[in-house]
């Protein structure tokens, strides 16, 4: 169709710092599963868009308060979170670990008593350390990114987190001195998704299922994955 209309450029936000999703790399330029799965997409299905990388609190309430189409930030789907946006196909398998720093002699969530624990507004995380808070009966102190966060813990201000397991492993595996306490069995398995602002950017969404239906059935998805996560990821 000659006369088929232009697609508009998208505004799409990210996590500034959510290794191994969503990063910059040495020359500034942003990458990760996240960002190629987008990219390889959008070319795909011939869409244009501008990335804008923020806090991943701000970079939901963006898509929520119409000043972004999109968010693609290592989003957990929940269901309250169903209740604002639209999610695309679920793309990656996560769930929530806990880290305390290398050496803590904390052993159990009841050694949190009276600790502080560290946690990034407006994640799940967050969500499932306030919802233990009463029953171990540590403080929270916020965080907006998770450098600064890790960082927290490892200079003893607080003493653990809670945060993506996947997404905590591969910050110790490349030289955070945390320990996961949970390495195997993540707590509240589940999903991220590409969103959208529930009701709205529909041929957006559509586009990128149809995108993802296409790379995961030619082994581009994998191949994304296990670049950053190796094979057996
Ligand atoms: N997966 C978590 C959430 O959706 C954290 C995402 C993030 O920090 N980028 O809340």
């Amino acid at each position: 169709n000659a006369h088929a209309a232009e697609k508009p450029n998208y505004v799409i936000t990210t996590d500034a710092t959510y290794p191994p999703f969503d990063f910059q790399d040495k020359n500034g330029q942003y990458t990760g599963i996240d960002q190629e799965i987008l990219k390889t997409i959008a070319e795909r299905e011939g869409f244009t868009y501008t990335l804008k990388p923020m806090s991943f609190n701000s970079a939901t309430q963006s898509v929520a308060s119409d000043q972004a189409d999109a968010v693609m930030a290592g989003m957990s789907i929940t269901d309250e979170r169903k209740n604002v946006f639209d999610f695309g196909t679920p793309y990656y398998r996560s769930g929530i670990g806990w880290a305390v720093k290398k050496g803590s002699n904390i052993k159990s969530l009841k050694d949190l008593k009276g600790k502080t624990v560290a946690i990034k507004t407006g994640t799940s995380g967050a969500d499932y350390a306030l919802s233990i808070q009463k029953k171990y009966g540590f403080k929270v102190v916020y965080f907006n990114d998770s450098d600064t966060l890790y960082n927290d813990v490892i200079n003893d201000n607080s003493q653990a987190t809670f945060g993506d397991l996947p997404v905590i492993q591969y910050a110790v595996k490349n030289g955070t001195a945390l320990k996961v306490m949970n390495p195997k069995s993540p707590i509240q398995a589940g999903w991220y998704g590409f969103a959208v602002k529930k009701g709205k950017n529909a041929q957006l969404l559509a586009d990128f299922n149809k995108g993802f239906a296409a790379i995961k059935e030619d082994g581009t998805y994998d191949k994304i994955v296990a670049k950053y996560l190796g094979a057996s990821a």
